[in-house]
């Protein structure tokens, strides 16, 4: 069985991408509590003290897709996770990939966004592999007659707005006409002809996703970045690839917070979380009913969950210190029930 095949039969891709312990957590000798045995099992080897005070570890284990481990490369994450997608895209399809997980566990580094180093180094994610693989996919015979544009389009989820980061991060305005069609007004869709186009459009669209009072990452933790590539044939929709930084699932948490503005965050990022996963499952189990409307973002990716020809992957991006085990528990959970049918 292929990646192609499991996607083909389930039309819901899940796996886990575990990421080496940092410099941070080296030097506080935090410990790596994650294992995993097989190429799609993964256990998570919590630290449990018990009432008379003896230590034991609680093991628990998640089957999906695909894991993998530390010192899997963004080239292999993206070859069993986004890559089968791209054929979809073609053969009018509408393609999704998500990467989730709590901040600081590796969803920018994975989609290609790293804002980590100086050099803001994107040409070795997943946006930039997808973007390389749409344009060798056009160079094939079968699809050269078909005569197909491609457009890029980058956007900022954040509070419930819109912004988008190919026009300086101006705010749009979300529509649902009679046909239930939902439109984002205004936002930007750039022709590109080559990777090289695409990769400069996201390093516009990074260089506003890290502007503002705050740190690049506390910034971009608490919003959702939309990367899509649109397939156009004659001024129509052909199909398309919605490739997402979601926002840090750990801020969940946050709603208890002092910070007004920080409870907020808190409880639509807990919102567009749960809708999404509604929305993913409702797609797996060719439900008619898709709970799209719960928030922002399900409502803007409305038509990647509707549809015949609708695929979707989740990479969950797991830390592997002790000191993440709760987040990392609630990850794998959110994507087991994901994955369950
Ligand atoms: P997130 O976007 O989930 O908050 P980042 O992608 O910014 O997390 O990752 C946090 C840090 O860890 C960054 O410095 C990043 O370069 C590093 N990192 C993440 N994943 C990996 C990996 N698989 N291998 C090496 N470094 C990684
Ligand atoms: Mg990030």
């Amino acid at each position: 069985l292929t990646t192609a095949d499991l996607v083909e039969e389930h039309k819901i891709c899940v796996c886990v991408r575990k990421r080496p312990l940092n410099k941070k957590e080296l030097a506080m000798k935090d410990l790596d509590v994650i294992t995993i045995p097989s190429k799609d099992v993964v256990m998570v080897h919590e630290p449990k003290q018990k009432v008379d005070l003896t230590r034991y570890l609680e093991n628990q284990t998640f089957c999906f897709d695909y894991v993998f481990d530390d010192s899997t490369t963004n080239e292999m994450v993206y070859r069993f996770s986004a890559r089968p997608l791209v054929e979809t895209v073609f053969e009018r399809g509408m393609a999704t990939c998500f990467a989730y997980g709590q901040t600081g566990s590796g969803k920018t580094h994975t989609m290609g966004g790293d804002f980590s180093g100086k050099t803001q180094d994107c040409s070795k994610g997943i946006y930039a592999l997808a973007a390389q693989d749409v344009f060798l996919m056009l160079k094939k015979s079968s699809y050269k007659s078909l005569d197909l544009q491609v457009y890029a389009t980058f956007f900022e989820i954040y509070i419930g707005k819109v912004f988008d980061l190919l026009n300086r991060k101006t705010e749009l305005k979300v529509l649902e006409d009679g046909k239930q069609q939902v439109q984002v007004v205004g936002l930007q869709e750039k022709e590109v002809n080559s990777t090289e186009d695409v990769l400069k459009l996201i390093k516009v669209g990074n260089s506003y996703r890290t502007s503002g009072k705050t740190s690049a990452n506390a910034h971009s933790s608490r919003s959702h970045a939309i990367f899509q590539i649109i397939l156009r044939r004659r001024g129509e929709l052909h199909g398309k690839f919605s490739l997402i930084d979601l926002a840090g699932n750990e801020r969940g948490a946050d709603t208890s917070s002092a910070d007004r503005q920080t409870r907020l965050e808190g409880a639509e990022i807990n919102k567009s979380l749960l809708a999404l996963k509604e929305c993913i499952r409702a797609l797996g189990h060719n439900k008619l009913h898709t709970p799209f409307r719960g928030s922002k973002l399900t409502q803007v990716l409305r038509d990647s969950f509707i549809g015949e020809n609708s695929r979707t992957c989740m990479i969950a991006t797991i830390s592997p210190g002790m000191t993440s085990c709760e987040n990392t528990l609630n990850t794998l959970r959110y994507a087991n029930r994901v994955k369950e049918l």
